[in-house]
């Protein structure tokens, strides 16, 4: 058996039941996606719309695409056909645009609110006040080709796990919070945090799915 299949079903026995892995393969070939679509795996994430749509159309379409990077808006329009979630929601125009394209294309897209907890000001993401914004009333009414499943988050890149653990576990408690509210855009069971350096963290802070890539498919140049 190659190197990726064994990792991968390794990997799958040591996660919960209820947590998703996305094999993330950005950067890597279609042969080593294929690899691991033979052992049964169908969730990819992938970080660039072009990388993402040209191994879409390549490769086997029951496979679950996952948008895991940052999504400009110009750029929606090529994934709202077929992307089975978004995890990088980040803005409310950009929330609108993949409503109007989800209008376009007759369905209901999924996504997922990326919250901003990392220490570093580079990393993408919302505010609770933004994600509040959001998920109000008058903002979900105007989104019926959306819905929000849930919450993504990066934590700081550090050795500091006490740290990485704060950071999800803040993470865990908004996504609790907006598990309560009540709208039919609204159908908040996805918490999407962890990667190959921080996903055992992840887990324990309450993690159901993980994003991992190196892990699985080496390292990246
Ligand atoms: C690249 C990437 C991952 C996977 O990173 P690894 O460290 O290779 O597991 C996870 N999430 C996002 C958003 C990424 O861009």
């Amino acid at each position: 058996m190659s190197q990726i299949s064994t990792v991968l079903q390794d990997l799958k026995e040591t996660l919960p039941e209820d947590c998703t892995l996305i094999a993330v393969s950005k950067t890597k070939p279609s042969s080593d996606i294929e690899i691991a679509y033979e052992t049964g795996h169908r969730d990819f994430g992938e970080n660039k719309v072009q990388e993402l749509t040209q191994k879409a159309e390549n490769l086997p379409k029951d496979i679950k695409w996952h948008m895991i990077g940052h999504l400009q808006r110009n750029k929606v329009k090529y994934i709202a056909p077929f992307v089975h979630l978004i995890h990088g929601v980040d803005s409310l125009k950009l929330l609108k645009e993949i409503n109007k394209q989800g209008t376009k294309n007759d369905r209901v897209i999924n996504c997922l609110l990326q919250i901003h907890i990392a220490e570093e000001e580079t990393k993408f993401g919302l505010d609770t006040n933004e994600m509040r914004e959001i998920i109000s009333e008058e903002v979900l009414n105007e989104m019926k080709n959306v819905r929000i499943v849930g919450l993504m988050g990066m934590a700081t890149n550090t050795d500091n796990t006490e740290q990485v653990a704060k950071e999800f576990s803040n993470l865990k408690s908004l996504f609790e919070e907006i598990k309560e509210t009540d709208h039919t855009q609204l159908s908040v069971n996805t918490l999407s945090m962890g990667m190959s350096g921080d996903y055992k963290i992840a887990i324990e802070e309450g993690s159901n799915m993980v994003r991992i890539g190196s892990a699985i498919f080496g390292s990246r140049n």
